[in-house]
């Protein structure tokens, strides 16, 4: 699946929307990604992982590991894609760690799966509870790189998109200053 490709099915299921938007970070954009909207159609989250599995075979994950929550559906369908367990870490006292009795250790040969990496910093804290445990984690893939740097995680990364979408202070927003009104996004438009 081509990046082309992916972008359809994230604009087909309202998961990119492109405008003027006010971000739950009170930054403006002139695009929104919600890859849960995409993930929500079976079909879709099917291909996706599918998709990720065949760019990702080669690193011969044991078991995928994702960051919950947005990592989870997509984690699943790779996992499912390449008949690996999917597991995931979850936020406990501000920190990434696994629970509900999931486990890793030396043997495992790990695949950390998000939906979209923007920093790379929840992947990195998920590479390093897998590396707590012993475990061997062989790379990263995202639906969405939304980074300016591939190489930022120090280790093999696959992602089907590249896509960097610049964000702005109200103040500095060129959108702002074209007048363009603002909306936030899950608002719907009139
Ligand atoms: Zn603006």
């Amino acid at each position: 699946m081509d990046q082309d490709k992916v972008l359809d099915l994230f604009r087909t299921s309202g998961a990119l929307l492109e405008g003027h938007f006010r971000l739950s970070s009170g930054l403006h954009s002139d695009r929104y990604l919600q890859s849960a909207l995409v993930l929500q159609f079976p079909e879709f989250a099917d291909a996706l992982g599918h998709a990720l599995a065949d760019r990702t075979r080669h690193m011969q994950p044991t078991v995928v590991l994702s960051p919950a929550l947005g990592g989870i559906v997509i984690g699943q369908e790779v996992g499912r894609a390449l008949g690996v367990r999917s597991i995931f870490v979850e936020r406990q006292d501000g920190k990434l760690v696994l629970r509900r009795g999931f486990t890793l250790d030396a043997s495992d040969r790990v695949l950390v799966v998000e939906d979209v990496i923007t920093t790379g910093l929840s992947t990195r804290e998920t590479i390093a509870v897998a590396e707590g445990f012993g475990a061997l984690v062989t790379g990263a893939a995202a639906i969405i790189d939304r980074g300016s740097d591939p190489a930022r995680l120090n280790l093999p990364m696959q992602a089907l998109v590249r896509l960097e979408v610049p964000t702005y202070a109200p103040e500095d927003c060129p959108l702002c200053a074209k007048g363009i009104p603002v909306v936030k996004p899950g608002s719907r438009a009139s």
